[in-house]
């Protein structure tokens, strides 16, 4: 339902969470974040319900980094409790990643993974794209982003998604279909993720809109990076001025 990711020398924290707030209106049932801090430990935590329930569980936990993804989740698949709540990630804490959409082929994708012998926790049909990156990572040696695109490329259906890995503490992979998802390019090098602009407006002014089938990379010293998910095309972003209020 909602998405907001940030990367750069900010704390990703309060940006994140005020982020999410101001895509309240569009209706949620749960809400979570992942965050990478400076020792490269992903700590992960989701609630059921509002992102004020959320805040009241991550305080007093680590909530440090300046990187991180965060997501209000309107259930299609699977009820919504702490554990479909996203994000999801991978069994050995390596990768994590939010999703607005449906993954309509999740059930045959599911199969071959659980024959694969992957677990999964949740109920989702979130889940399988990221033991999906995983398996891709683990029978490859390609980058991450690759991975990430190499198994969109087996993906029916509609997504905007942000993964993170705690092997690439200084990029974010984004993509979309039929799902949108805007970029925001800070003042400071650092780089903005939403389902819309609200989140960003108050940060900066230049937007790119990702289009369909693109897969973006923020990364700390090389910026932002633009492909085509089928054929890894280089695409030149537009960047687009917003409208301050
Ligand atoms: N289909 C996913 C789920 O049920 C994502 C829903 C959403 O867009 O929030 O978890």
């Amino acid at each position: 339902c909602g998405i907001v990711a940030y990367i750069g020398q900010k704390q990703a924290y309060p940006i994140i969470i005020n982020g999410l707030k101001r895509l309240e209106y569009r209706g949620y049932d749960s809400a979570g974040i992942a965050l990478l801090n400076n020792q490269q430990d992903l700590n992960i935590y989701k609630r059921k319900g509002k992102v004020s329930n959320l805040e009241e569980f991550a305080t007093g936990k680590d909530i440090s980094g300046t990187i991180g993804i965060g997501h209000t989740r309107w259930a299609t698949h699977g009820e919504p409790n702490d554990v479909n709540a996203h994000p999801h990630f991978s069994e050995n804490g390596d990768l994590a990643l939010i999703h607005n959409g449906i993954i309509e082929n999740y059930d045959s994708l599911k199969h071959e993974l659980l024959k694969a012998g992957y677990t999964f926790r949740s109920e989702t049909d979130t889940e399988v794209l990221v033991h999906l990156i995983d398996d891709i990572q683990k029978k490859t040696d390609v980058s991450f982003a690759e991975s990430v695109r190499l198994a969109l490329e087996q993906v029916v259906g509609a997504y905007a998604i942000v993964v993170i890995s705690k092997n690439n503490p200084n990029r974010l992979v984004a993509a979309r279909k039929s799902s949108p998802l805007v970029v925001g390019i800070g003042t400071e090098g650092d780089f903005y993720l939403a389902s819309d602009a609200t989140p960003i407006v108050e940060y900066t002014k230049d937007v790119v809109y990702l289009n369909d089938m693109e897969i973006a990379i923020v990364d700390r010293t090389e910026g932002l990076k633009v492909y085509n998910i089928n054929s890894s095309e280089e695409k030149i972003p537009y960047i687009q001025q917003l409208e301050l209020q």
